[in-house]
């Protein structure tokens, strides 16, 4: 993060102040007197002092981003463009990391954040965060079918989900669409609940965690901080 920014979210002053501050040499990073406001830092690796005092970042981020088919949920990966290769380098943080995990072609909300201790907290599975995912399967989808999703599905392997709610938006030949929420996260939870009723999934995308639901504004791959209201929603 910009060191002037830095300085104004940890209330060290305005923008004026802080640049005042800068020009009359009393900002240090790393024992060494910086004159640039620009300067790009990160007070998690770096020790940055106003004067003798020395500046801890209090605050967190917290982003919503639209993910698109193609990135895969991880911080680094080898082949792959990930999720936080999508956040620009200026709102990127240490510690920045995706909130829980969707397949690399599942679309749609996926929460990143520095806050380690949020993030824990939505995936604790006592919580039962629920989570809503709009899902296009192979063939016709029918009330047996919300019955059984209802009731708790079986995967093939056996395992037990809790129940969760099939809501039909279209029922077709080939292709269904419809809304399922869920308050597990199971390793591709979705894709085996649909296959234990015999359904391929061929789209899915999240629409909601907890008390955040994604902003149909979001194109694909964009990304936004959370709101106040979602904020104090989710805090
Ligand atoms: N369930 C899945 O099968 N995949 C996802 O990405 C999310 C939930």
């Amino acid at each position: 993060m910009r060191l002037d920014k830095l300085l104004e979210q940890e209330k060290i002053g305005s923008r004026r102040k802080v640049k005042a501050l800068i020009r009359s040499k009393q900002v240090t990073v790393d024992g060494q007197i910086i004159m640039s406001e620009s300067l790009n830092v990160d007070a998690a690796l770096q020790d940055i002092f106003v004067g003798d005092k020395k500046i801890q970042q209090t605050t967190h981020v917290y982003y919503m981003l639209n993910k698109p088919n193609g990135v895969v949920t991880a911080v680094k990966d080898a082949q792959h463009q990930t999720v936080i290769d999508l956040i620009s380098v200026n709102d990127q943080r240490v510690g920045l990391y995706p909130v829980g995990r969707l397949d690399r072609d599942t679309e749609g909300l996926l929460l990143l954040t520095d806050n380690g201790q949020l993030g824990y907290q939505l995936l604790l599975p006592h919580k039962k965060v629920s989570k809503r995912y709009e899902v296009i399967v192979n063939e016709p989808l029918t009330l047996l079918d919300c019955k059984a999703f209802s009731e708790g599905i079986v995967f093939l392997d056996g395992k037990k989900c809790k129940p969760a709610e099939l809501v039909i938006l279209s029922s077709e030949k080939n292709q269904s669409r419809a809304y399922l929420d869920i308050t597990e996260g199971k390793f591709h939870q979705v894709k085996k609940m649909f296959l234990a009723v015999g359904k391929k999934v061929m789209y899915l995308k999240r629409l909601s965690m907890g008390p955040i639901q994604l902003d149909p504004t979001l194109s694909l791959g964009a990304y936004r901080p959370l709101n106040q209201a979602e904020l104090q929603a989710l805090l």
